[in-house]
């Protein structure tokens, strides 16, 4: 998948509720993007971008957006692949 940073935060899958690992390559810091050094990052209500996961248990990939440090929407990347509600 190439370079990317890890987001260390609590969000789960929206699906199916188990722990994921939420990944990004875009990541806004102080109005400066953040580089992709596959560091560990906390959100802090100073940072703004997107970040992905996948989830094995439900076979489904993530994006969320990131607004002032809180995950404001996560919708699945795959459009085959919808919320089962
Ligand atoms: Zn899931």
């Amino acid at each position: 998948m190439g370079v990317f940073n890890t987001i260390k935060t609590d969000e789960k899958c929206p699906n199916c509720h188990q722990p994921v690992e939420w990944q990004s390559k875009r990541l806004i810091y102080d109005g400066i993007i953040v580089g992709n050094l596959m560091q560990a990052l906390t959100l802090n209500k100073r940072m703004d971008g997107e970040m992905h996961a996948y989830c094995d248990a439900c076979e489904t990939w993530f994006d969320a957006t990131i607004e002032k440090g809180k995950v404001v929407t996560i919708k699945p990347s795959n459009p085959i692949r919808r919320l089962q509600r």
